[in-house]
């Protein structure tokens, strides 16, 4: 089945349209083992290193399964190199979807013009038709997942699933054809289900928040230190399956509701609230410490990190803020401070 890939800091595409269209969802991630040679011919290398990693896959050229792209507002960095991306990309369909920065009235109206012209744009160039009982029906398949995915989740907090393996799970879930991801997520619930929590012995309990962390290798690297990611904010995690989509309100208002009530992320406004949302989750799973990961040169979570810093300093929970390069090879050269936390919380 042909694919759309989903350029999106922020987890906003509504995937129930592309569903609906008949075509899979395609989350596009970074690859840390290449670098970014020919994006930088484009972008200053202090852009964002991940959506230069992006932009270097794309014009290398993606599997030929993507027909088409679909670019989410989400950072100034994602916003401004779409306009690359148009004129690299050889792909007929691409297209910028607005997804608001507030979360007003307002913005609410104008997700949803945004979104009935992605239908139409869709329909136009696929020669589909896409209907608001597809939709709804696409709604109630991504719900599953989401509640799947939850109560998958919370086998992190019970220690007996890593963070890294579910990690793995929320990207496959980000790409692959949904049935079949129900499919995985079911087997994968009942298999937990049937497991013993794992030692907890020096095991240090932390949320994992941050840039758009899509590297599970990396997640590995903090477990080999002694970590276990026992919740996270990030959108492969927690922000693409806490809450779901209202089934009983007209399909493009529900999932307009949806993507401007979910936790927020840091390129929202106002985007301190992201503080409230960590600060909820820390508590409630009585974690050991917070881990902060800024991507290099990602803006959005460089600005939110000296408030969220003065904040968690003032309620005495163990805080740890990282800048890190996209690439594995840097991973070790950040264990001395990523143990050093280790050693205190
Ligand atoms: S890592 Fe940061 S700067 Fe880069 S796309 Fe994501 S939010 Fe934007």
């Amino acid at each position: 089945m042909k694919k759309i890939g989903i350029f999106d800091s922020g987890v906003e595409t509504p995937e129930e349209i592309i569903l609906a269209a008949g075509l899979i969802p395609y989350r596009l991630f970074g690859d840390p083992t290449i670098e970014p040679d020919k994006a930088n011919e484009h972008i200053p290398p202090t852009h964002c290193i991940w959506t230069r990693n992006l932009l270097e896959q794309a014009i290398k050229g993606f599997d030929k399964d993507i027909i088409g792209i679909i670019g989410a507002h989400g950072c100034d960095r994602t916003n401004r190199e779409f306009d690359i991306w148009i004129e690299c990309l050889t792909i007929d369909f691409m297209f910028f979807l607005n997804s608001p920065r507030k979360r007003d009235e307002s913005a609410l109206r104008f997700f949803i013009d945004d979104m009935k012209e992605l239908i139409i744009q869709l329909e136009e160039h696929f020669n589909v038709k896409i209907t608001p009982e597809k939709i709804s029906e696409s709604i109630k398949k991504m719900n599953v997942i989401r509640k799947l995915l939850k109560e998958i989740s919370e086998f992190r907090k019970k220690m007996i699933l890593k963070g890294s393996e579910f990690h793995a799970l929320v990207k496959l879930a980000q790409q692959q054809n949904k049935d079949e991801v129900i499919n995985i997520l079911q087997s994968k619930l009942k298999e937990l289900k049937t497991k013993e929590p794992f030692p907890e012995k020096n095991v240090k309990k932390v949320l994992l928040t941050g840039s758009d962390i899509d590297d599970t290798e990396f997640i590995k690297h903090l477990e080999d230190l002694g970590f276990h990611i026992i919740i996270d904010d990030l959108g492969v995690g927690t922000k693409y399956f806490w809450n779901t989509v209202d089934e009983n309100e007209e399909p493009i208002m529900a999932l307009a509701k949806y993507h401007l009530n979910k936790p927020i992320y840091s390129t929202k406004f106002p985007s301190y609230e992201r503080f409230e949302v960590i600060k909820n989750l820390a508590e409630i799973y009585n974690v050991d410490g917070i881990i902060n990961i800024a991507q290099k040169f990602c803006e959005p979570i460089l600005y939110d990190h000296p408030y969220m810093n003065k904040k968690f300093k003032e309620l005495e929970i163990p805080y740890l803020f990282v800048e890190v390069t996209y690439n594995r090879e840097s991973y070790n050269q950040l264990s001395t401070r990523f143990s050093a936390f280790a050693e205190i919380i």
